[in-house]
């Protein structure tokens, strides 16, 4: 297996004011061809620390990859410091000057005297192709490695990725087979009760590598089988993977990554079916998860915050006596607040909350966490409103969040066994 190492170069790096999204690109680039990377590393613009990290990464893997530092400036040091470690040194390229002059011309501009610098490259190296921007990319053998030079700006190394730097790697025959991966979007499930499933869910193959990443009340969980393909791992992962479909069952959101919101609106899409909200503790942010996924606006008809109780009262129609005999935060209110939004609207579906976010609020009986949702259908088949109580930890914006995703997960199991 081809190993990797990732330089990334610039005191802006170092210093917090830029965050290094270009090691992050190249890591996944590379993973998606079945080369490891064994480190990452990022260093100031000095020729002779970068020198010596090109040095040090080379003599361990097969591949080393730096970004940033090719510019015109006197802080761009990497081609001197990729010269400096290789021994070789800098050789004009008239051609790669001449595109440089006739991308300024087209401009209609004179070609600064410094852009001459992004014309030099170690003496023997090849030229990889900047479709982006100036200053090309290079790479150059040290020792039993190869190093390659690519610019710092996100824009060019995305372009030289998908073209120059992709295309180089095929050609020199360094990708190798990727990895099997299997992927689990759930929700509705804790990450102990996930783990749970997946300790009992039978045998795994010699390798596998289980990564799991909870985000926003939401679990993503990678099953990664590295190569190489072997009948018998594949199938003992094909026999995990179906047991893991039945364990999971109706927490599985997706097996491609699609998120509980996007699946949610993809499936009222698919239904002809529409949605309204009344939310109170969650402000908001149901509507916003919900119009943040395109083709919304075929199945969101409204969403309402009343979030005090006259506001309830007035807006989605809950008695007045409800409120006075339950509080806003119970059963009774939050199942008026989503039969008010549902007639109210006319939609098909209507999800409501109530809670407590707190730090003060609570009551005897009503915890801080407190969350109330529920769900109307129109349908004659879909039964009385239904209610749920929760208690949700952590700080008013986590609450916030668990509770949006608590009630859009509660619609998507409702629509699970309708057909569209
Ligand atoms: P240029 O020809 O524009 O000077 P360069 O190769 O010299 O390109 P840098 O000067 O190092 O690149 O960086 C150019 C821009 O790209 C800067 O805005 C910098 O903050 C950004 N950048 C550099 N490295 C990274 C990185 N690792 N991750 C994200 N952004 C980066
Ligand atoms: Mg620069």
């Amino acid at each position: 297996m081809i190993l990797a190492e990732i330089v990334t170069v610039g005191d802006e790096l170092l210093d917090g004011r830029v965050l290094d999204t270009n090691a992050r690109k190249i890591a996944l680039f590379l993973a998606d061809r079945g080369i490891q990377v064994a480190r990452h590393l990022s260093i100031g613009d000095r020729e002779g620390e970068i020198a010596r990290a090109i040095l040090e990464a080379a003599g361990r893997c097969d591949l080393v990859i730096t970004t940033g530092g090719l510019g015109p400036t006197e802080d761009d040091r990497t081609r001197h410091a990729v010269a400096a470690a290789t021994g070789a040194d800098l050789a004009f390229h008239e051609d790669v000057f001449a595109r440089i002059e006739a991308l300024f011309r087209a401009r209609g501009m004179p070609v600064p005297a410094s852009n001459r610098l992004q014309a030099l490259f170690p003496a023997g190296a090849e030229v990889l192709e900047n479709g982006a921007g100036s200053a090309p990319g290079f790479a150059v053998r040290l020792g039993r490695a190869r190093v390659l030079s690519a610019p710092g700006v996100p824009s060019e190394l995305d372009w030289m990725l998908r073209e120059s730097i992709d295309r180089w790697i095929r050609e020199r025959g360094l990708d190798g087979e990727a990895p099997r991966i299997e992927r689990f979007r759930l929700s509705g499930l804790s990450e102990s009760a996930m783990q749970d499933l997946l300790d009992g869910a039978g045998q795994r193959p010699a390798g596998l590598v289980v990564r799991d990443r909870v985000d926003a009340g939401e679990i993503d969980l990678e099953l990664v089988l590295p190569p190489p393909r072997d009948a018998s791992r594949w199938a003992m992962l094909d026999g995990l993977v179906k047991a893991l479909e039945g364990e999971f069952g109706e927490s599985i959101v997706s097996r491609d990554g699609t998120t509980l919101v996007e699946a949610l609106v993809r499936k009222l899409v698919a239904l002809g079916r529409t949605l309204s909200v009344a939310e109170s503790c969650t402000g908001g942010l149901i509507g916003h998860l919900i119009t943040e996924v395109p083709g919304a606006s075929a199945v969101f008809v409204e969403g309402t915050v009343a979030y005090s109780n006259p506001a309830k009262v007035r807006s989605l129609g809950v008695p007045e006596e409800l409120l006075a005999a339950h509080g806003a935060v119970s059963e009774e209110v939050v199942k008026a607040m989503a039969r008010g939004a549902l007639e109210r609207t006319g939609s098909d579906f209507a999800l409501a909350t109530s809670g407590i976010l707190g730090p003060g609020g609570a009551t005897p009986g009503k915890p801080v966490g407190l969350v109330w949702t529920a769900l109307a259908g129109r349908e004659p088949g879909f039964g009385p409103v239904r209610a749920w109580r929760r208690e949700f930890p952590g700080p008013r914006s986590a609450k916030k969040v668990f509770a949006a995703k608590h009630a859009l997960d509660r619609l998507r199991r409702a629509l699970l066994a309708a057909r569209g």
